[in-house]
């Protein structure tokens, strides 16, 4: 007797480009059985007239902050389980917003909606050994401490370092290099970085992340291309990524699906001509929170509020909308969400991405053909994490992360108004085999479990 099976449905085969009229059958969290007239089940899902696919795999999100959201309990990770994610990376752009560690031990007492991997950030271990001036230099003794925890953490099962290199100018390559010292050579671990600069200033910023992956020797992602070269500069960002991997190096990308970026006005983003980098009007910056929520800035309110509520979210309207295109069709980008809200408030992306990459630029746009999408959120990630002897395919024997939606009626809902909304389209997702969403609303939200490196 299988646990659940779902019939009626088009199985996704991204690998060979074809849709399957077959059965799947789920037994003990893992895909037991595909094939015709599958054994009874306790549970059965009709999924006529819609696709069955591997779990979203989401390489790029941002985790609750237990200080802040503690009573909301899993925010985030709900609205990535709603549009589809099984699976999605944590601790991207140099920040954690707590210890890894601490995130596992809460995953394991309760659950969570999705399952999580985590990187260690270079800005919160600057924190941690007291370098909180993001502008200073860290310290000979700061770097070796930072580089010893780097240690630990991977020891401890996360997938690599993230850097977010823009939110601390002060930043040297010298100190980007000393932290990674003790896991040099590494290839079964993973690097990402938040560029330096964005607009104008990307490629050598571009340049300075592929100098990073060389003499570390360790794969690199680059992260939210989007939010770096979607202003009139995507081609060449895009070919000078091709540069590298024809040097050898192991570079790859993601982007979110949206021509708007987003972060704390606060932060260095915001720095001394970063408007004026950008091409964007103060009118381009919209705050998100009380006493502005939805209120677009003028000169005296941009600088106001960056000094009265440096933590607001701000959506800042400015990338080009062409460029978004090129860097969801190009095959060394896979889609993430970079999805990032507090007190419910931020950008869209956390709980729109992949069912707007599927339903806009996928199905309406045509940007790139439908196996193309389906593998650029679900097959992509799962190799570029070494998950991809479990997850990321439709295999008997692989865990029971399933996505089924509806290809016709797919859309993102959530809004620069409402970021938060469900998306269209999703009918059920499936997480560790267990029915996790149906329609808009969450079944079980602790399906999800803390995944160490494999
Ligand atoms: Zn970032």
């Amino acid at each position: 007797m299988l646990d659940s099976k779902i019939i009626n449905g088009k199985l996704i085969d991204a690998e060979n480009d074809r849709l399957l009229d077959l059965e799947l059958g789920i037994k003990d969290g893992k895909i037991a059985c595909i094939g015709k007239d599958l054994p009874d089940a306790a549970q059965v899902i009709d999924a006529k007239g819609h696709m069955v696919s591997p779990g979203f795999i989401d390489i790029h999100m941002h985790e609750e902050d237990f200080a802040v959201t503690k009573k909301q309990e899993w925010d985030i990770s709900k609205c990535m389980l709603r549009m589809g994610v099984t699976t999605a990376v944590i601790g991207n752009c140099g920040s954690n917003r707590q210890h890894p560690a601490e995130m596992e031990a809460e995953v394991a007492k309760k659950g969570c909606p999705v399952n999580y991997l985590s990187y260690i950030g270079h800005n919160f271990l600057r924190e941690q050994v007291g370098n909180r001036n993001t502008r200073a230099e860290s310290t000979p003794e700061q770097i070796e401490q930072m580089a010893r925890m780097v240690k630990d953490a991977v020891d401890d099962g996360a997938i690599g370092v993230s850097y977010g290199i823009e939110y601390a100018q002060g930043m040297t390559f010298e100190e980007e290099l000393g932290i990674c010292k003790y896991i040099l050579g590494r290839k079964d671990l993973l690097l990402s970085a938040h560029y330096r600069r964005d607009g104008d200033l990307a490629i050598p910023s571009i340049d300075e992340m592929a100098q990073l992956g060389r003499e570390l020797d360790i794969p690199f992602q680059i992260s939210h291309l989007s939010s770096c070269s979607a202003y009139g500069n995507m081609e060449e960002a895009l070919e000078r990524i091709e540069h590298y991997r024809k040097e050898g190096l192991d570079l790859t990308v993601d982007a979110y699906p949206y021509n708007a970026f987003s972060t704390d006005i606060g932060s260095d983003v915001f720095g001394p001509g970063a408007l004026e980098r950008l091409g964007a009007s103060y009118a381009d910056v919209e705050l998100t929170d009380e006493p502005y929520e939805h209120v677009r800035c003028t000169e005296e309110l941009f600088y106001e509020v960056r000094k009265t509520h440096p933590h607001m979210y701000v959506i800042c309207h400015v990338m080009r909308e062409d460029d978004i295109a090129l860097a969801m069709a190009h095959p060394l980008v896979m889609v993430a969400s970079d999805g990032l809200y507090r007190n419910h408030k931020g950008h869209p992306r956390g709980a729109g991405t992949f069912p707007r990459f599927l339903g806009r630029y996928v199905r309406d746009e045509k940007v790139c053909d439908f196996y193309t999408g389906i593998r650029k959120i679900t097959s992509m990630p799962a190799q570029r994490l070494r998950l991809d002897s479990r997850k990321g395919y439709l295999k008997e024997g692989f865990d029971a992360d399933i996505t089924i939606f509806d290809y016709e009626r797919i859309y993102d809902n959530s809004t620069f108004e409402h970021p938060q909304l469900a998306p269209e389209g999703i009918a059920w997702v499936i997480v560790d085999g267990k029915p996790a969403v149906e329609g808009k609303e969450i079944l079980d939200g602790t399906c999800g479990r803390y995944l160490r490196r494999p």
